[in-house]
């Protein structure tokens, strides 16, 4: 349930609630809003709880909370989040581009993409070292080694590095180097793995399963907030049908029906989303035209030779065509990029 404290509530009120909530044996997450602050209590409701509630100093009223989700429910929190990452701003009135190859192949190539995409506009640079790879004797990335390179291609440039976390044990390790850590598709649902990035102080990139339902995809989002991690950022990469002709389908729908029901931003991978990188200028633009927060796409220098994904991937000059379109449609629809 929410407790929806009066206008003007004192810390003192807030931090009595936040005790009470406490001793009823709920977990509690404050949101500390433009209007008024919201004390969401999350856990087993018991009878007399929401009564004993409503008439404690301080708070105006108490309501459940309808959605399966909780934290990342727009009924808790009417604010959008924006996610910061040194200068990738993600919600809001701002649009984040992270842009970068699949997989990081060596110093030269992650240096190289990182300059070309910071001059055309990029705030993120991704790059995956630990590759979640549908074969085993497919290039697995180069693990610790990568993301040294990720860290001196953040030294040359500022740009803010995302980059993919597999597994529990590489949660410390990874973020370490990372100011973003992404949780794959393919690891949506591995819940130790949501909570253990939701103990750590960074920023995370939820993508969606390919076969995930919305509430699927928020519900795990909960799981990284209910361990105190506020900046999620949900990613639509596009999801499994029967459709052939591209990798995958990407339903643009998300982003306008994720607005509605969360605060949390949205991101687009039109670059996994299609599988074709013909597509991708087109999907980035209409993504941004939908009212997507960020968006993800994969760059490498020389597509032909990357060693994941270049079939997907833009080269510079296709991703620079793409910003300059993006950012006219921003502009259109009210926003930065
Ligand atoms: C990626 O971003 O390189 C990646 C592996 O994406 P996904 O988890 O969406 O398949
Ligand atoms: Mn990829």
């Amino acid at each position: 349930m929410i407790v929806v404290m009066k206008k003007g509530a004192s810390q003192e009120q807030v931090d009595h609630v936040v005790r009470r909530v406490d001793e009823l044996g709920l977990k509690t997450h404050v949101i500390v809003g433009t209007e008024r602050t919201v004390i969401a209590a999350v856990g087993e409701k018991r009878e007399h709880m929401k009564e004993s509630l409503r008439i404690v100093s301080g708070v105006d009223d108490v309501v459940p909370i309808l959605a399966p989700y909780k934290v990342a429910s727009r009924e808790v929190k009417s604010d959008p989040t924006v996610v910061v990452a040194r200068d990738l701003c993600v919600g809001a009135d701002t649009i984040g581009v992270i842009a970068g190859p699949c997989s990081v192949e060596n110093e030269q190539q992650i240096i190289e993409t990182a300059r070309a995409v910071r001059a055309a506009g990029a705030t993120g640079l991704r790059g995956g070292a630990f590759k979640p790879r549908t074969s085993p004797y497919s290039f697995q990335g180069l693990k610790e080694d990568g993301l040294r390179m990720l860290a001196t291609a953040r030294e040359e440039t500022g740009l803010a590095i995302v980059t993919e976390v597999m597994s529990t044990d590489e949660v410390r390790l990874v973020a370490r180097y990372a100011d973003v850590l992404q949780v794959g598709a393919r690891n949506m649902q591995n819940y130790r793995l949501l909570e253990a990035v939701g103990n750590t102080p960074c920023p995370v990139l939820l993508k969606r399963g390919p076969s995930a339902t919305m509430d699927e995809l928020l519900l795990a989002a909960e799981y990284i907030l209910n361990e105190g991690n506020p900046n999620v950022m949900l990613c639509e990469r596009g999801i499994r049908t029967f459709e052939s002709h591209t990798r995958f389908t990407l339903p643009l729908a998300t982003v306008t029906y994720l607005h509605q029901k969360t605060h949390l931003p949205v991101v687009v991978d039109p670059s996994h989303g299609t599988g074709h990188s013909t597509l991708v200028p087109d999907m980035a633009a209409a993504a941004v035209a939908i009212g997507a927060d960020g968006l993800m796409i994969e760059v490498h220098p020389e597509p032909d030779r990357a060693m994941s994904d270049g079939y997907q991937s833009l080269n510079f000059e296709q991703f620079e065509g793409t910003m300059n379109k993006c950012r006219r449609i921003a502009a259109a629809v009210g926003k930065n990029l």
